[in-house]
């Protein structure tokens, strides 16, 4: 079955279209909906945030595995002028940029699938949180993932420079960074050892990732609003560089 829907899914890519996943209940036919969307009990619509999560975390399955399926699938060029007229995605991420962090291929998913916002450290001023809101507020994406990862360069600076904070541009980062880095730390002294030190960088990603999420909300009352009507949802993940896993940390 996985090899028809595989020949199904690209022989209707020129059609704009993609095989969902998710087979109508009862039949032997896949159902073919737009990208974007999915079948539920044989009917195409956006994927719930929980839905969507489970999209994102299968593809990227696929992508640890080295098995890239809708990337190749979705990027074709009849795919690109469809969606030229228009793009629904269903899920936001907001990640570093890292150049080992294309959300795309991460979560192996194809054009118009994701919306994403990367700056270093996956933090938000303005600039992103318009983004944001412009993603949820006139396309219509319901889950917003915030993901950090493993070794991080620029939470790495931020731990290094403290207490310091800074200078320019990148001092703008560090500062955004750096209460994460002042939650864990605390003030006190850092260890000597290299591996403690490295250990105590990754509690500071984990706790930017869990700050930044919040923030969201703090900052936003559009992300707000949305939330707390239950429009949306908001995950923290936190990607491995060494075995291509993103592992969500609680929503
Ligand atoms: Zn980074």
């Amino acid at each position: 079955m996985k090899q028809l829907l595989k020949q199904v899914s690209l022989a209707v890519a020129a059609c704009g279209l993609f095989v969902a996943p998710v087979l109508a209940t009862g039949t032997n036919f896949p159902v073919i909906c737009p990208v974007g969307q999915i079948a539920t009990r044989g009917v195409c619509a956006q994927p719930t945030p929980d839905q969507g999560l489970k999209l994102l975390l299968e593809g990227n399955r696929n992508f640890a595995k080295g098995n890239l399926l809708h990337l190749a699938v979705l990027s074709n060029p009849a795919v690109r002028k469809v969606l030229a007229l228009g793009q629904h995605p269903y899920a936001v991420v907001l990640t570093c940029s890292d150049s080992r962090l294309p959300a795309e291929i991460l979560f192996d998913k194809g054009l118009g699938e994701i919306f994403t916002v990367r700056v270093a450290g996956n933090v938000v001023a303005p600039h992103e949180l318009g983004s944001i809101e412009y993603a949820i507020e006139h396309l219509g994406a319901n889950l917003v993932v915030v993901l950090g990862h493993e070794r991080c360069g620029a939470v790495k600076a931020t731990y290094d420079t403290y207490p310091g904070e800074g200078e320019g541009n990148i001092g703008s980062l560090v500062k955004d960074i750096y209460p994460a880095v002042e939650a864990v730390l605390g003030g006190n002294p850092k260890p000597t050892g290299t591996a403690e030190k490295a250990a105590q960088v990754e509690e500071c990603i984990v706790e930017n990732i869990k700050l930044v999420s919040e923030s969201l909300e703090a900052k936003s009352p559009i992300i707000k609003e949305y939330k707390e009507l239950g429009k949306i949802k908001i995950f923290r993940a936190k990607y491995d560089l060494d075995d291509g896993i993103v592992r969500v940390l609680g929503e």
